[in-house]
């Protein structure tokens, strides 16, 4: 199954090559679109607000990021072929654009994080790109659109929370011309040293959730929503006409 449909969020059914593969496709073709990173709390979301459901709608690809969107599929019955989070569909993407000389800006997170995770991400990445950072804390974006247009990257990674970044992407970056608009909600944070993600062993057993949730317990709230989109899943199921 090419895209599986989840509380009517369409999810491509893609594995990180594949979704690697896709954005290879969309910088050469040069016509301007959005990936969105789905996890559970932003399909809930675009159960209710209907701007963000329509970034889900016209976004050129949509992977399932978090345990939650894989687990939601296999209920559903149309199992996804893997987990593609957006730390790393950035991160191999970073391998890829240093090979291949695509170039990035990053938008988003408190001011001087994004040049701290540029520097970072050149350290590691020798001979990649970055050529231009901006926070996404500001009022007014005319600055920062004037200066996408001027540097015209490959690629933009759009760090400013769910919602937020994709409905920016929408009404703001596209018309800049950039091929491949990201939301990578808090992966600056990640890539400038300011947060940890999870020890390895417990991304692999799907629990980088409970680590967020511990070391932000902030989060707590938000976590709330993954419950509920089980419960909603799972209702959904019943619907569904019995399998032969
Ligand atoms: N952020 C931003 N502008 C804002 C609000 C938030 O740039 O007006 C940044 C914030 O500093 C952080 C990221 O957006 O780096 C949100 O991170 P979070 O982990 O909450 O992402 P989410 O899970 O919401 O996608």
């Amino acid at each position: 199954m090419e895209r599986v449909n989840i509380l009517g969020v369409e999810i491509d059914n893609l594995d990180l090559e594949g979704a690697l593969a896709r954005i290879d496709r969309f910088i050469a073709e040069g016509k301007p679109r959005l990936v969105v990173t789905a996890n559970p709390e932003m399909i809930m979301l675009a159960g209710k607000d209907r701007t963000f459901r329509e970034c889900f709608r016209q976004a050129g690809m949509v992977t399932a990021d978090g345990i939650g969107v894989v687990v939601a599929a296999k209920l559903l019955g149309m199992p996804l072929k893997q987990r593609v989070t957006g730390i790393d569909l950035v991160t191999e993407l970073f391998r890829r654009a240093a090979r291949k000389g695509y170039t990035l800006y990053f938008a988003g997170a408190r001011p001087g994080i994004a040049e701290k995770a540029a520097e970072n991400v050149r350290q590691g990445f020798p001979g990649i790109k970055i050529t231009g950072t901006h926070h996404g804390y500001f009022q007014d974006d005319r600055d920062i659109i004037d200066d996408i247009m001027k540097k015209k990257p490959d690629i933009l990674l759009a760090a400013m929370g769910m919602g937020r970044q994709e409905k920016w992407i929408m009404d703001r970056v596209i018309k800049t011309g950039v091929p491949v608009s990201i939301g990578v909600g808090g992966s600056f944070d990640i890539l400038a040293g300011e947060a940890r993600r999870a020890p390895a062993w417990m991304r692999k057993a799907g629990l980088e959730w409970f680590y967020r949730l511990i070391n932000q317990p902030a989060r707590f709230g938000r976590m709330l929503e993954l419950p509920k989109f089980l419960g909603a899943v799972l209702a959904c199921r019943q619907k569904l006409p019995e399998k032969k």
